[in-house]
């Protein structure tokens, strides 16, 4: 695989930072509580504006109603001070006198009882008229002039009636100020006299009632208007209004001015749009005994607005403070949150950093491999490893092509069956490096990421290690293993099969021969006087002597499957699997020959001048040693007896081959009688 086809990429999923858990319900949690403060600041300021109104409406009906009354009073004082002095026929009599009296100066009493009217009652003028309408006498003078039309119609009213009659306040030439009067009928008997005319300035009298306002305010006021025909005149001064009140007049089809309600039978409190087209709390009652009525108002942006503004500000103290807590709480929250956060961070960061260093220590690095993506993630070790950049993501066509082609479809099919089975991987496969083109070793350990599939991926985490050198040390273990046990069963001498070989060859031939029903044949060889050759010759040449036997020994024999084995000093065995006891026989006489041709001298050999060997073989048929039926039955050790058994009738052929006179062959016979086969002739 090209090293320039391995692109670093950097796929932000796999370093995808969770955001922090717990931002989302902490802004809910502040939302919440910010809707709850302001739910309940308006439903607080919903209650105490509810209380405000009401108590503002109730503060105008009483101020309302206490200048009605107060107005109601001041016209009936006027009226008592009329009937008292309609009912008063002492100064009628002396009024009667005077007229009677024509050019003579008026009667102290008369004088006395109108000064006493204008000074105690509080009047403005007082005039005594005659029923003509002239006036004649005014308290400490005699007075000139007429009456007007208004007075004069009510003079006649007055006098025809014979009650007091009040005269609506209004302003002409008459006097300097608006004026109100009442008309008081005077009588002698049955006997029309005159009258007394009593005059209020309402400015003095009538209309500070009105101007009383018990609280500071830039708009309220309180008038008394009345009906005239088809509209309502103003009786009192307006507050925004600087002609003479009188000159003001509505029509009656202004239906939403309160004073019009007024006129037209509405009482209590209402909310109408008064003479400037402002917008008003009003209270309207009808005064008493009389055709006023009172109108006190209020602008509603006054009334209104300011308690507003008010209970906003009142409200905003627990307001701001509840947004304190709430915000104090959240950024405590959130600071603590973004603590954690950090604290975690740098854990990972330190983790990691471990992870790298016991990687490159222990030489594992990991890897993802992502299913769908059918891409590694890899470490900078896994990377390393497999000889590729640093950052790589490697697809696994990348990866497949650096497999060895020995092993690619058994890695391919191991890898395949984790990932469909959901299996843990445990593998060692050779891959060649991609940086150096050098083969390697490299184990894998890998787990299906259950964690993955919430998230819709199939993935296996893992590690790899290169473990080339592990394999090297491996391999040279298992020679080194090899040649020892080699060694082990290896006489080391002679090279050839010690004692230990042998045991285990017969054993597993035995077998082999029950199986097949085979005969096994064995040769007992011994070197002949020996013993004088060693005397003679040294030991070293003896050594030596036995080391050439051996080799003859090995190359006489020739057939694949015959083991010559070393039995113990200078006697040999030989196993010839497959062989019958004449075979075996001729194959002795032929270890004999090549023992022979070897030619050693042996000045001590008893006559003999040349080193021989005498051997003694025997037979066994393994099968037929046990009953037919119970050949499966035989135990190893009862295996082992009848091989011990075997070498014995070899050793028992041998002893009859020495005494025969040595460098011969006898086969072992049961009843121990001569050897079936003739010796093999002497050398000459
Ligand atoms: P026979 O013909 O009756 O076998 O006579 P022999 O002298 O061979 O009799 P024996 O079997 O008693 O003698 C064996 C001798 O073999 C005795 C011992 O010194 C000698 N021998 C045994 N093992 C070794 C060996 O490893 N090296 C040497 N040099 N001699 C050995
Ligand atoms: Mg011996
Ligand atoms: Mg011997």
């Amino acid at each position: 695989m090209p090293s320039s086809n391995v692109q670093p990429k950097h796929h932000a999923r796999w370093r995808a930072w969770p955001a922090t858990p717990l931002v989302a319900p902490l802004v809910l949690l502040a939302v919440l509580a910010l809707g709850l403060i302001l739910w309940g600041a308006n439903a607080l300021y919903q209650e105490r504006e509810q209380r405000q109104r009401h108590q503002i409406e109730r503060e105008l009906q009483a101020i309302s109603q206490l200048q009605a009354r107060s107005v109601a009073e001041w016209r009936e004082r006027r009226l008592s001070d009329a009937m008292a002095l309609t009912d008063d026929s002492l100064f009628a009599q002396a009024v009667a006198r005077w007229f009677a009296t024509l050019g003579q100066e008026p009667d102290t009493d008369i004088l006395g009882r109108l000064r006493t009217l204008q000074e105690r009652a509080r009047y403005t003028a007082v005039y005594l008229v005659d029923p003509e309408g002239a006036l004649r006498l005014t308290p400490g003078d005699s007075a000139q002039g007429r009456l007007h039309a208004p007075e004069l119609l009510a003079l006649h009213r007055a006098l025809s009636q014979a009650q007091p009659i009040m005269l609506e306040p209004r302003q002409d030439n008459f006097f300097a100020f608006p004026f109100f009067g009442l008309m008081v009928p005077l009588f002698d008997g049955i006997t029309p006299l005159g009258a007394v005319w009593l005059v209020s300035d309402v400015r003095t009298s009538l209309y500070p009632l009105l101007e009383q306002w018990p609280t500071p305010s830039r708009s309220a006021e309180s008038a008394i208007v009345q009906r005239d025909g088809n509209e309502v005149r103003f009786v009192s001064p307006l507050r925004h209004y600087n002609d003479a009140p009188q000159s003001l007049r509505l029509p009656m089809s202004h239906s939403d001015d309160p004073a019009v309600q007024a006129a037209t039978g509405v009482r209590g409190i209402i909310y109408g749009r008064d003479y400037r087209g402002q917008d008003v709390l009003a209270m309207v009652s009808a005064v008493p005994d009389s055709p006023w009525f009172m109108v006190s108002k209020i602008d509603v942006a006054e009334a209104f607005t300011d308690m507003r503004v008010r209970e906003w500000l009142t409200l905003s103290l627990p307001i701001s403070l509840g947004l304190l807590i709430v915000g104090s709480f959240a950024v405590f929250w959130q600071r603590r949150a973004w603590r954690r956060e950090r604290a975690l961070k740098t854990d990972l960061q330190r983790n990691m950093r471990w992870l790298e260093s016991a990687q490159k220590a222990a030489a594992v690095g990991y890897f993802a491999y992502d299913a769908a993506e059918k891409s590694f993630f890899m470490s900078g070790m896994a990377c390393t490893i497999f000889g590729v950049p640093q950052g790589t993501f490697l697809s696994l066509r990348q990866w497949m092509d650096m497999l060895h082609p020995d092993e690619r479809a058994k890695t391919l099919d191991v890898h395949t069956r984790a990932i469909t089975e959901r299996t843990a991987l445990r593998t060692q496969y050779r891959i060649r490096r991609t940086s150096d083109r050098h083969v390697r070793w490299v184990e894998v350990w890998a787990e299906y990421d259950g964690n993955s599939e919430q998230s819709g991926q199939v993935r296996m985490i893992g590690t790899v290690q290169d473990i080339t050198d592990r394999k090297q040390a491996e391999e040279k273990l298992a020679s080194y293993r090899a040649a020892l046990e080699a060694q082990v069963r290896q006489d080391p001498l002679t090279q050839v099969a010690n004692r230990l070989a042998l045991d285990e060859t017969v054993a597993t031939e035995w077998t082999r021969a029950m199986r097949s029903g085979a005969p096994l044949s064995v040769l007992m060889i011994d070197v002949d006087h020996f013993k004088a050759y060693n005397d003679h010759y040294g030991h070293v040449a003896g050594d030596l002597c036995l080391q050439r036997v051996a080799q003859a020994l090995s190359l006489a024999v020739g057939r694949v499957g015959d083991m010559v084995a070393r039995y113990g000093g200078e006697e040999f065995a030989v196993l010839l699997p497959d062989t019958a006891i004449r075979q075996a026989t001729v194959i002795g006489q032929r270890l004999c020959e090549a023992v022979r041709a070897l030619n050693i001298e042996h000045l001590a050999a008893h006559g003999r001048l040349q080193l021989t060997v005498s051997i003694g073989a025997a037979t066994a048929l393994p099968a037929f040693t046990a009953a037919p039926g119970l050949l499966h039955a035989i135990h190893p050790a009862s295996a082992r007896d009848a091989a011990r058994h075997l070498f014995e009738q070899a050793d028992s052929a041998l002893y009859g081959a020495k005494q025969s006179g040595r460098d011969q062959v006898v086969a072992f016979t049961p009843d121990g009688q001569a050897p079936t086969f003739a010796p093999v002739p002497s050398a000459p």
